[in-house]
């Protein structure tokens, strides 16, 4: 950019052609998502403002955003928030960023929780908390435990159920999947996005993702290494005829369906995303009928 009066509608001109020509996804809305967080004004606001000059210190700042971008940071991380399931939660390079797919299994998991009745919920790999939080918040009743292995994703999961109003509801355990619960903790839901890349396929992911946490993402060899644990260890810790609802890969259907039905799950079934492709996994715990033995 040379030393001419750069205004917001020249600046986002440039910008989104730079953006275009580099193949940076959706380069406009990135260019005036980027300089909305930096002056700190919505985007509508952008548009009555076209004809701002930037200050020399803006202008700098916003060219250090664009070539973070460049060189592969996601917008959300620069920005530091993604809005999921109409909240915003605070993200960072500690957590996974909230996937539009992981709405629907919000939708989903929110069939097992009462809308007037207390109840109790579990998510394991809670990351940002997005899953956890967004349960609790629309169930007032509900009680919700959540967990993670990363002390920094515990941490901003934390500030997101504070920000969000949801804290006193919301037990955060670091630890790996159910290990930190006590023995005889029981859930009426349990709820997980666990990571399901199979490890080969991580180094041909898009530089976006991959300055995602690896250990949000790499799911193994076969990507299903912590669905089958997490099939295993919610058996010990559903109610009797309580949900346990998954994130699954698209390849992974057929799969975790058997893993489900194997490790003796009632209904497991496999639904798809909005793209047409296996995105979730449900299996009910089995009521107990007749003595216990
Ligand atoms: N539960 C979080 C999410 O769905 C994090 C998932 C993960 O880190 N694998 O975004």
């Amino acid at each position: 950019m040379s030393s001419e009066t750069w205004t917001i509608r020249k600046v986002l001109t440039w910008t989104a052609q730079h953006f275009e020509k580099r193949q940076v996804d959706s380069p406009r809305l990135t260019a005036e998502v980027l300089l909305s967080h930096l002056l700190n004004m919505g985007r509508v606001r952008l548009y009555v403002d076209l004809d701002r000059p930037l200050s020399k210190e803006e202008l700098a700042a916003y060219r250090a955003l664009i070539e973070r971008r460049m060189a592969g940071e996601p917008t959300q991380y620069l920005t530091g928030t993604k809005e999921f399931y109409n909240r915003p939660f605070k993200v960072d390079a500690r957590v996974l960023i909230p996937r539009p797919e992981t709405e629907l299994l919000v939708e989903a998991a929110l069939h097992a929780l009462p809308k007037d009745a207390p109840s109790r919920a579990l998510d394991v790999c809670t990351g940002s908390g997005c899953i956890a939080i967004s349960l609790a918040a629309e169930r007032p009743q509900a009680s919700v435990t959540a967990t993670d292995l990363s002390p920094g994703a515990c941490a901003l999961a934390r500030e997101n159920a504070e920000a969000l109003g949801v804290a006193g509801r919301l037990t955060l355990l670091q630890g790996d999947l159910f290990a930190p619960l006590p023995p005889d903790a029981r859930f009426a839901l349990v709820v997980s996005n666990p990571p399901y890349i199979a490890s080969g396929e991580i180094p041909g992911l898009s530089a976006e993702v991959r300055r995602e946490p690896p250990l949000a993402l790499d799911g193994g060899r076969d990507g299903l290494d912590l669905i089958r644990r997490v099939i295993q260890g919610a058996r010990r810790h559903l109610e009797p005829g309580g949900l346990l609802a998954m994130e699954i890969g698209e390849t992974q259907g057929a799969a975790v369906k058997e893993l489900l039905q194997a490790a003796g799950y009632e209904n497991a079934r496999v639904e798809k995303d909005l793209e047409r492709r296996d995105r979730l996994a449900f299996g009910t715990h089995p009521v107990a009928t007749g003595p216990r033995g």
